[in-house]
């Protein structure tokens, strides 16, 4: 019992930091891009464990009482993450209150008291049954596969047959097994395409890949080659990168943020940008070795560094976007690059 004490006494006393590192931004100069990184790679937090606290950290930024309620053990991490999207300083105390020492099935049910969900649309009930899928034969037979199962995950003995099953009028399923490696490019091809498919929906990458993929094969097929290039002369006084400074730019830092902070080199390979070293609006010209790659909030960071705090908006607040992306944190971060100089 005591033990248990003083360890949600500790978890409270994290949290409380964790407010403090947020509010203030101090991941940002530790080389994080977010605090979700800077709790699983400097504070080696579990994505589950680092979650939870950076939700209660902010819960209790918007009402304090939160914290002595988690010291005395009076709500637990569970009940304030799941409440937490609902609090509002009107209603926050009764809430509280009402979710005390309660299970978190009691507490899911206090949520939906006050905030009902929509059944789900009707239409998922005229969807037509795997029965009348057309079964597609899998391309790679199990045996062939050398790779270690993905240790988080369960694999079946033998990858599901692939199935492409129309759902309505323009509509398809497709469902199949890929292995580890391809579901590291889909990964990484998820992180390139932030800016253009925020949620990073499958469907669409798998299109803009076909895509790609089509032009290529009907190249190699048709001989069509395009006319290359010449290499035009660097335009490094205009603020526009040349493509070729890009590449080479984005090769040297390996496609990922090169901002090296206290604890090491940021690990961000989303929503990356060109950064000039000396600023563009400073005399900076636009060549490789003026340009680093920054994610999105390394680059406001500096940006505010160089010209003064006032000069950057806010990045931010929900970058919790590793694995669970939210829209919510989505449509902050387009409104952010809207307003956000570029350089
Ligand atoms: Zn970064």
């Amino acid at each position: 019992k005591r033990l248990a004490a003083g360890e949600r006494r500790a978890t409270a006393d994290l949290i409380a930091s964790l407010m403090e590192l947020d509010s203030r931004k101090l991941y940002l100069g530790e080389g994080c891009s977010s605090l979700f990184t800077y709790c699983t790679q400097v504070l080696r937090l579990s994505e589950h464990a680092a979650y939870g606290r950076i939700a209660a950290a902010r819960a209790a930024r918007r009402f304090p009482i939160i914290l002595p309620l988690l010291a005395d053990g009076s709500l637990n991490l569970t009940t304030v993450c799941l409440l937490a999207p609902h609090l509002t300083s009107d209603n926050h105390r009764e809430l509280l209150t009402a979710a005390t020492h309660k299970s978190k099935r009691e507490v899911e049910h206090l949520v939906a008291t006050i905030s009902p969900q929509p059944d789900p649309p009707t239409s998922v009930r005229r969807l037509p049954t795997p029965k009348i899928a057309q079964r597609v034969p899998s391309i790679e037979p199990p045996q062939s596969r050398l790779e270690p199962p993905a240790p988080a995950m369960c694999r079946p003995a033998t990858p599901e047959p692939a199935i492409v099953a129309p759902l309505a009028p323009e509509r398809y399923k497709v469902q199949f097994t890929v292995s580890r490696e391809t579901y590291g490019k889909l990964r990484r091809a998820q992180e390139l395409l932030r800016h253009t498919v925020p949620n990073g929906d499958p469907g669409a990458i798998f299109d803009r890949a076909l895509t790609v993929l089509l032009a290529e094969v009907e190249k190699q097929k048709c001989g069509a080659t395009a006319r290359p290039r010449g290499a035009r002369p660097a335009a490094s006084s205009s603020r526009r990168i040349p493509a070729a400074v890009k590449r080479e730019v984005w090769a040297r830092d390996g496609g990922r943020c090169a901002f090296v902070g206290v604890n090491g080199r940021c690990t961000e390979r989303g929503f990356l940008e060109y950064h000039h070293v000396q600023p563009f609006a400073d005399g900076g010209l636009s060549v490789a070795e003026n340009l680093q790659l920054r994610c999105r909030a390394h680059n406001a960071y500096e940006a505010g560094q160089w010209f003064g705090p006032l000069f950057v908006r806010e990045v931010p607040a929900a970058w919790l976007t590793r694995t669970g992306s939210g829209p919510s944190s989505e449509v902050a971060a387009r409104a952010f690059s809207a307003t956000m100089p570029s350089g």
